[in-house]
């Protein structure tokens, strides 16, 4: 847990959230500003700043943080018609809260949008 983490703050249960699901060390929780009807963060329990601290060992968790946005498509029905995954890393990429997370966003045809 890192101080002052918001998302830290979700996992622990200090900060209110709609969480959707928790098992094998993720925690996933319902985006407070949706950019689609479907939009689902998915984050790793134990704090990790960025994609841009990850390493070999976190190989793991990083393959259970995408099996379970794939598993909240498929329990939410937008498997088929499909959906996005993305991670923004650091500044440019358009990262605005340092613990590491995915974005699930879908149900509506998404076009061209690229970020969470
Ligand atoms: P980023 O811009 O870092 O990729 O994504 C951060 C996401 O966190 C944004 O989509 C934003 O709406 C969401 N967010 C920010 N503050 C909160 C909060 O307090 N609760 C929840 N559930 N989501 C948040
Ligand atoms: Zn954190």
């Amino acid at each position: 847990m890192a101080d002052g983490c918001l998302f830290c703050g979700i996992v622990a249960g200090d900060v209110d959230a709609r969480i959707v699901a928790r098992a094998d060390g993720v925690v996933a929780f319902e985006d407070v500003s949706p950019q689609a009807p479907v939009h689902v963060l998915v984050v790793p329990e134990d704090h990790m700043s960025s994609l841009e601290e990850a390493g070999d060992e976190d190989e793991p968790i990083l393959g259970r943080l995408l099996l379970t946005a794939a598993g909240i498509a498929r329990q939410r029905g937008i498997a088929d018609s499909g959906y996005r995954v993305a991670m923004n890393c650091n500044e440019e990429g358009g990262q605005t809260v340092y613990h590491a997370h995915l974005h699930l966003i879908g149900g509506e045809p998404l076009g061209g949008r690229l970020r969470g």
